[in-house]
């Protein structure tokens, strides 16, 4: 390694200790003959003290530059500690400065906290955005729900699948299929796991999780939509209802919330946020939902879905009411329903199906499946879907199947409106829409 330490980790411990550090120039203030360089690397910041010589050495080196600095750990006055600096109680006073990478000059965004710079040019340079302790802090989070999800579900007895993304056809809508030519043939990338979630449950591996890429040739340009996505899909056998389904899903956000407030202290309050563990995540069904919002002055008409406007201000009424930042809103009309999601025996006009809302957003669609393969096919025609076409799917139904159900969530939309971003694309490294292939 370059360095002996890394520029969060020292403490007036290490006064007296020689040390070896490596990082970006953040800051560079020459005061008169001496200077301070704030040194930055992924675990904090660190002042180098600079003598006469160095200052004058590197009275011009421009910020993001990347130097190796030796020098030794001194204690400061307390008068002169700065409470916003990680290492705020030392500095290095520098021996050596050795000029690894010398920055470019102007930087083409604005690498400050508060930046001003518009977020398409910040995504054209997202490497250079990373540099943001806040931009990188999402980042850390984001990394952390996703080992915390693999996790949770291995702790439930899950199994991790990897299913297709190269596909026939989707069974799903052909609207937002992405067609690609393969070796001459139709083919498609995978819009859900769905098919390939339920032939393994049925397989036998009764409890089935994928975490992977969703892809869907969404033309709108809307801040929660994107066209490469990460999807948490998961599916399990043996249930009752979908309620099974979504204990799962309760089980697993008082999970990774509880978690998350513990493991990623620093950074939630470097993204401002506080976390709030999911009391009894409230279940309405259409009806009464639909009465709520009647009584906000928004009307939804029979064998409608709720738009992102309904759905925003159910967050605001649940979160009064209940003291919630999420809703199960169950019942959803068979017209706006994929024609896999099960109808209750005594009213074929709704699914037993649900969304979940967070903060006023849709992060999760699931339902319990039909299983029985007469009333699939009952319901395929219905929705003008030839079966025959999905042989493959259809043999899943033929052999011995168990009744079953399950969810397809958004990890981006999660890290979303969990860290209350504004914009899908901030909860993503590198955002695919309609206008973005690059970088
Ligand atoms: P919406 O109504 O918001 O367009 P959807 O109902 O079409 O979403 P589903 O098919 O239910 O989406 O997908 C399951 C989950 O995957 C959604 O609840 C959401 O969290 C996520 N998701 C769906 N589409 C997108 C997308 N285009 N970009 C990012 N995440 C998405
Ligand atoms: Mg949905």
């Amino acid at each position: 390694m370059l360095t002996t330490h890394n520029c969060g980790e020292l403490t007036s411990k290490e006064a007296g200790t020689k040390v070896t550090l490596c990082g970006w120039v953040d800051t560079l203030r020459i005061q008169g003959k001496i200077g301070f360089l704030l040194l930055r690397d992924r675990y904090g910041i660190t002042q180098v003290f600079l003598n006469p010589e160095l200052s004058k050495e590197i009275a011009t080196l421009p910020k993001e530059s990347v130097v190796v600095i030796e020098g030794e750990v001194k204690k400061r006055p307390a008068n002169q500690v700065k409470k916003e600096m990680s290492t705020g109680e030392i500095e290095v006073s520098a021996t050596t400065i050795d000029i690894i990478s010398r920055s470019e000059t102007p930087l083409p965004i604005e690498i400050t906290e508060e930046t001003t710079t518009h977020i398409d040019k910040r995504l054209d340079y997202r490497f250079l955005d990373l540099r943001r302790n806040k931009i990188a802090a999402i980042f850390k989070i984001r990394s952390v729900i996703y080992a915390l999800t693999n996790e949770f579900f291995i702790k439930e007895k899950f199994i991790n699948i990897n299913t297709p993304k190269l596909t026939k056809s989707g069974v799903e809508s052909g609207a937002e299929e992405f067609k690609i030519d393969y070796f001459g043939k139709k083919a498609s990338l995978a819009q859900s796991p769905q098919v390939y979630k339920q032939m393994f449950v049925v397989a036998g591996l009764e409890k089935v999780f994928e975490i992977g890429p969703i892809f869907r040739a969404e033309k709108s340009h809307t801040t929660r939509h994107l066209t490469e996505f990460i999807g948490i899909d998961f599916e399990m056998g043996f249930i009752k209802d979908e309620h099974d389904v979504m204990d799962v899903i309760e089980k697993y956000f008082t999970f990774l919330l509880e978690k998350l407030i513990k493991q990623c202290a620093e950074e939630l309050t470097v993204v401002g946020v506080k976390l709030n563990i999911p009391p009894k995540i409230p279940r309405l069904d259409m009806p009464e939902i639909k009465k709520l919002l009647k009584e906000k002055g928004k009307t939804i008409p029979e064998n409608e879905d709720l738009d992102a406007e309904a759905e925003k201000l159910l967050g605001e009424i649940v979160k009064k009411k209940y003291h919630s930042d999420f809703v199960f809103t169950l019942g959803y009309p068979w017209a706006k329903r994929p024609f896999y999601h099960m109808r209750p025996e005594n009213n074929p006009k709704v699914t037993r199906s649900f969304d979940l809302i967070y903060n006023g957003v849709e992060i999760a669609t699931g339902a319990q499946r039909e299983h029985r393969l007469e009333i699939l096919e009952k319901q395929c025609k219905e929705k003008g879907i030839d079966l025959k076409k999905l042989e493959f799917y259809r043999d899943i139904f033929r052999y011995g199947v168990i009744p079953h159900g399950g969810v397809g969530m958004g990890l981006d939309r999660i890290v979303e409106q969990m860290l209350n971003l504004g914009n899908i694309r901030e909860a993503i490294l590198l955002p695919r829409d309609p206008e973005r292939l690059t970088p």
